[in-house]
């Protein structure tokens, strides 16, 4: 709609001028901007309704002039103004300046200004005209934008939980490390470190519970180590260090040690006092290897080794324990199989009364019959079982075995006394464990009088409270618990007055050194003068000589079981066993 004053009237000229006025408002607001000029010679100015608004004056309320555009910058803007303004006088071209100006209500706006010189007929400046823009909602939004990318870009490399560097990261520190070491010809520690048990603490309490622990162990690691190293979770419970720059082995021993002694002190989780320990690996550069992926390979293979040696321990990377790592894998490989096939037998071990040579009971005890290797003993392949979360299906397949041969040798007239069963408490903490139990209870009509269930004592008190739960369920059903390798567990007096166990079986650690180990013999008559106090029946397992024997009825154990009267027997040999008996 062009105004044409030759060929409009006025009026209607007029009329034009207004609707452009409107549309050029409307605009304006849309785009959060005011229009002005300034003459450069007055300093005077006309400012568009909206730039009114935009200073948050009432529209044309005043004559404004420049120094009104200076006054409401903030004041570490205005200097930079001023020069962008001689910028523009002398550059005849264009320019933009942004900036934040404060409102006389204290707001602060983020501005964006365009403007441009014009001149007059004599090519001097005479007039500024241009732009205000509100812009605070953009560089808010645009702030937002690159606080939320810098805060992806570290959530790309950190655990969430623990703020830790992740294993993207990790890879990357070493990477470096190991560029840097080679340049300056230094040595460096490589630290894989396995929280002990961790999976039960789980599985058992939860992973709230399980996530508290995270945390505070990597605060532990954290204050462990020193600034320029490197503490990296990769997943689960398995954390990384880099060392940087170590003069000798020994200072990678040295902080394995500390952290070692940092976990001691239990760990305080809502009303739970978790004690907590961790097994550590170490491979060193470039003694060990020189490359990242080896380097990774040691360090996790000596914490295998520290596994394997009792836990909470450290080992250094040694060569040949690759070769045992393999042997892990294989391991574990043909264990799967062998639950899957059952291909386990069951031996029994008499137990008796040593008074009258009586027997009372026998404890079965598993062996691997593998195709190839023949049977192996518990002890190759418990541990691992325990490790790998099979012995839950380990124990339930000698859970079945056992009592089907018991059933039959009661059905057949005999009497071998009680069944006494191993249970991981993983099994306890099993929810369907005392639905299976009743099942082949019933399957094999099999009184659960003749029943007992060996917890050892150091898995008992890994959570004694919840083992106080889980073997209540058991011991209301009628069956007897014995608490297995007693004395070598720590439990507490009071502990042993909750649990609700019925006999004590002294660990063949103290019965091996009667009569020659003065200790272990106060040990034994110690546990023998509790087991009484708390009313519980005993048995000495380990025992090989007459002499032992003695000394443990003669202190009050009545229970016997050791190579002195049977080594473990398969079934076949039980059953001979039990024929003598009747016989006699
Ligand atoms: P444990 O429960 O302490 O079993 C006693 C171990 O001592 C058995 O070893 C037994 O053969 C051995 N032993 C018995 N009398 C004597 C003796 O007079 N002298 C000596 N030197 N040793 C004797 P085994 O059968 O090799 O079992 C080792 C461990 O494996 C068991 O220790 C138990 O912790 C575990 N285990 C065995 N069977 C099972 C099972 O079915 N389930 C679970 N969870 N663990 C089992
Ligand atoms: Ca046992
Ligand atoms: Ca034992």
């Amino acid at each position: 709609m062009p105004i044409n004053i030759k060929d409009d009237d006025l009026e209607t000229a007029l009329k034009k001028l207004k609707v452009r006025e409107n549309n050029f408002q409307i605009l304006e607001k849309l785009n959060n901007l005011g229009s002005w000029e300034v003459d450069l010679k007055t300093h005077k100015s006309i400012w568009s309704k909206n730039s009114y608004l935009l200073y948050g004056y009432e529209p044309f309320s005043f004559e404004p002039t420049m120094d009104i555009f200076f006054m409401h910058l903030i004041p570490e803007d205005v200097e930079r103004a001023k020069m962008k303004l001689q910028e523009l006088i002398k550059s005849k071209e264009p320019g933009t300046f942004e900036g934040k100006m404060k409102l006389n209500s204290g707001k602060i706006l983020d501005i964006v200004v365009n403007a441009q010189i014009l001149y007059d007929e004599n090519g001097e400046a005479s007039k500024l005209i241009g732009t205000t823009q509100d812009v605070t909602q953009r560089v808010k939004n645009e702030k937002l934008l690159h606080e939320s990318s810098l805060e992806l870009k570290h959530q790309a490399h950190h655990d969430v939980l623990t703020e830790l560097p992740n294993r993207a990261l990790f890879k990357d520190r070493l990477e470096r490390s190991i560029l840097a070491h080679k340049r300056s010809q230094g040595k460096f520690a490589l630290l894989f470190i396995d929280l002990d048990h961790f999976k039960d603490i789980n599985d058992s309490l939860g992973h709230h519970i399980g996530d508290e622990v995270l945390k505070e162990a990597s605060i532990r690691l954290k204050k462990s180590i020193r600034e320029n190293d490197t503490l990296a979770r990769l997943g689960g419970d398995e954390f990384t260090i880099i060392l940087n720059d170590i003069k000798t082995v020994q200072s990678a021993e040295k902080v394995a040690k500390k952290i070692i002694n940092k976990m001691h002190k239990p760990f305080s989780i809502s009303t739970l006092h978790l004690h907590i320990t961790a097994s550590i690996g170490i491979a060193i550069y470039p003694d060990d290897a020189t490359d990242e992926n080896s380097l990774i390979k040691y360090a996790d293979a000596a914490m295998y080794k520290a596994k394997e040696n009792g836990r909470n321990s450290y080992m250094l990377y040694k060569r040949n324990m690759t070769a045992s790592v393999y042997k892990r894998v294989i391991l574990e490989n043909s264990l799967r199989i062998a639950i899957k096939e059952e291909q386990f037998v069951v031996y029994f071990q008499p137990q008796y009364l040593g008074e009258t040579d009586t027997l009372i009971g026998t404890e079965a005890l598993v062996r691997w019959k593998h195709s190839e290797l023949g049977l192996i003993p518990p002890n190759d392949f418990i541990p691992l079982a325990e490790d790998l979360n099979l012995i839950v299906e380990i124990d339930r397949i000698v859970m079945k075995k056992a009592i089907k041969q018991y059933a039959r040798w009661y059905k057949a007239g005999f009497n071998p006394g009680k069944l006494s069963l191993n249970l991981s408490m993983k099994q306890l903490n099993e929810a369907d464990f005392i639905n299976y139990l009743l099942l082949i209870l019933q399957r094999y009509k099999f009184d659960k009088n003749k029943l007992e269930l060996e917890v050892t004592e150091t898995q008992v008190m890994q959570n004694p409270e919840l083992s106080i739960k889980k073997l209540q369920l058991i011991s209301d059903l009628g069956i007897d618990i014995v608490m297995d390798d007693f004395g070598t567990g720590y439990s507490s007096l009071s502990y042993l007055k909750k649990l609700p166990l019925n006999k004590l079986k002294i660990d063949q650690s103290f019965v091996r050194d009667i009569p020659n180990d003065e200790d272990d013999m106060t040990i034994t008559k110690t546990i023998i003068a509790m087991g009484k106090a708390f009313n519980l029946k005993l048995i000495a397992e380990g025992v090989e000589t007459l002499e032992q024997k003695e000394f443990l009825l003669q202190n009050g154990c009545e229970a016997i079981q050791g190579y002195l009267y049977s080594k473990p027997i398969p079934p076949e040999e039980m059953t001979t066993l039990l024929e003598t008996i009747k016989k006699t």
